[in-house]
């Protein structure tokens, strides 16, 4: 697989948690890292998702109903779709005992994480174990004079580093990873704000127009009653 691959495609990324608050908090901070984010809250729901859809990689909790995850991480290695097989895993423990932590590994886990943890360092952890599945490309969306590294969390306009803020990131990242469609207002909305959140009614416009400032006018369109979009 090469990076255009991944540009092209969301980086999509399974959780497996039975803990409500903090299933809940991971798919709302990855989201807003630019993942696509699903959720299930057993061991055998996670298996049966991984071998209905391909997901980019799995966020694991140890502890499970109905199949642990360590039984899980050793069923989805089994697999004989050798491409689901390989799906990079990520284990997040509440356990810290090291004893986890290499039972994890032995079943085929690719890196772990104690909780509590940090959603940020989550988010780069599971960019680099995708990016090491993908054969170490770092996939970067290039437009015209704009360049985004979602590794780097970083944007270049005219090769000069634009500072922009999470949220400005998640919707330039949203933006170009759809270049040459449409974007509703509700679509955009979704991929800034955790679900519950208050969405102030002018808070895209304001996003946009910073945008906007700190790259060219130009770069986002405006289609009247619909949305926005970047031209491919
Ligand atoms: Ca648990």
């Amino acid at each position: 697989m090469t990076a255009e691959i991944l540009i092209g495609e969301r980086m999509r990324i399974l959780i497996v948690e039975d803990d409500k608050l903090l299933g809940d908090g991971i798919v709302a901070g990855l989201r807003q890292a630019g993942f696509q984010a699903d959720w299930v809250q057993d061991g055998a729901a996670g298996l049966a998702a991984l071998q209905a859809e391909p997901f980019s990689a799995v966020v694991l909790d140890l502890g499970l109903p109905r199949m642990t995850g360590l039984e899980m991480l050793r069923r989805l290695r089994a697999l004989k779709d050798a491409a689901t097989a390989k799906t990079p895993v990520l284990i997040l423990t509440a356990r810290d005992t090291s004893q986890d932590v290499i039972a994890g590994l032995d079943a085929g886990s690719d890196d772990y994480m104690v909780k509590p943890f940090d959603l940020g360092e989550l988010a780069a952890r599971l960019r680099a174990l995708v990016r090491r599945s993908a054969g170490g490309a770092a996939p970067q969306l290039k437009h015209g004079d704009l360049v985004l590294d979602p590794a780097a969390h970083a944007v270049t306009w005219q090769g000069a580093s634009v500072d922009l803020s999470q949220r400005e990131f998640a919707l330039l990242n949203e933006l170009l990873l759809n270049a040459g469609k449409v974007l509703t207002r509700t679509q955009l909305e979704a991929s800034l704000y955790s679900w519950g959140e208050e969405v102030e009614s002018n808070a895209l416009e304001v996003h946009i127009h910073h945008l906007r400032r700190k790259t060219s006018p130009d770069l986002i369109r405006t289609v009247r009653g619909v949305g926005y979009m970047i031209s491919k």
